[in-house]
């Protein structure tokens, strides 16, 4: 049974993935520009990264029963010699949002809040990626800020983020939000409370030969030469949907595509919590299904990385067990 008020942690969590969408975006006006991307520099991100944490991180401390959140960073590297031009402008945008009064020790006091490592499964813990898809961020396309809530190693809640994907009124940013038990639903990015939620379901195709895959736009996240044989031995005829982030989780769940594939690229590589725990919730609340390759459910009680599992295959439901029995022939 679990004790945690998931309504009002759910309250919490939207006001907290609103305000680091915020920052996010006005990192993103300030500090991308053609020539970051010329360069390939990825300092804008490293800003928002840190930026988009503080903000979690400090709503969740006012309104959150549950302190612990295990998130990407930690404000180690801000403080140290040589970061003092990152660190005002994480702090700069802080403010932005915060008010002017917030001092640097604040801010950075407010990122380490979510430097937690976990260390069992007695006690909920949220996970954060303050930034999922930091090459859509830089790129201008897609990406998210996704919020999880675990409790004994399950994902009970979750809060996904998406500036840049289009929300129930046709313009661009959208929050999907899921309880255990208590379904999906899309709101609009800029909202207040609950305003305007809907409820989202996935696609009903029940056959792959109708269906559309996700995928990652960095083929080394994902195999795109197996998801390309394997979307051919399920006479997928359409071409796949790639983009950054877990808004992949999100499209599945709002029924624009059938299937999100993760296929391993190495054998070692581990999947983080944070890079799974909200999409997955949302997607399994709007009707879906959420397994590793192997079929295997996704098992969050071992710390920082999904130990137990390869690769992600999310689907609609109906056509989740041949989309496992194929991939199961490629992958080997
Ligand atoms: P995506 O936007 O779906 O391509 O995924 C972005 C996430 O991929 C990042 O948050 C990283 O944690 C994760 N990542 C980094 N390297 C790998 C890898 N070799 N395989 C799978 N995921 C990775
Ligand atoms: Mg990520």
């Amino acid at each position: 049974m679990s004790t945690i008020d998931l309504e009002s942690e759910l309250d919490a969590a939207i006001v907290a993935v609103r305000d680091a969408a915020t920052v996010c975006q006005s990192v993103q006006k300030d500090l991308v520009t053609a020539a970051t991307l010329e360069k390939k520099d990825k300092s804008p991100v490293t800003v928002a990264d840190f930026a988009s944490q503080a903000l979690v991180c400090s709503a969740l401390a006012g309104s959150s029963k549950i302190a612990d959140v295990v998130g990407e960073e930690d404000a180690k590297d801000l403080r140290e010699a040589g970061a003092e031009e990152t660190c005002a402008k994480v702090v700069e945008h802080v403010r932005g949002v915060r008010g002017a009064d917030v001092s640097t020790s604040q801010a950075l006091d407010w990122i380490d809040l979510g430097g937690v490592t976990p260390t069992g499964i007695d006690s909920p813990y949220w996970t954060l990626d303050p930034i999922d898809g930091t090459k859509g961020f830089l790129r201008g396309e897609q990406y998210a800020i996704a919020l999880g809530l675990l409790e004994h190693g399950r994902v009970v809640l979750g809060v996904l983020g998406c500036p840049n994907l289009p929300g129930p009124d046709g313009k661009p940013g959208c929050l999907l939000a899921a309880t255990r038990g208590g379904g999906a639903r899309i709101l609009p990015l800029n909202g207040k409370g609950r305003d305007g939620a809907q409820t989202i379901r996935v696609s009903d195709v029940t056959s792959t030969a109708a269906a559309r895959f996700c995928e990652s736009v960095e083929s080394g996240h994902s195999d795109q030469d197996q998801s390309a044989q394997i979307a051919k031995a399920l006479e997928i005829t359409e071409d796949p949907v790639r983009v950054d982030s877990q808004c992949k989780y999100a499209i599945v769940a709002r029924g624009e595509a059938q299937i999100y594939m993760r296929l391993p690229t190495r054998k070692d590589y581990r999947e983080k919590i944070w890079d799974h725990a909200a999409g997955l919730i949302v997607v399994e609340e709007a009707g879906g299904r959420v397994t590793d390759v192997r079929g295997n459910d996704l098992d969050f009680a071992h710390g920082r990385k999904l130990e137990n599992n390869a690769g992600i295959i999310a689907t609609n439901g109906p056509i989740h067990d041949r989309v496992l029995e194929v991939v199961g022939q490629y992958i080997g």
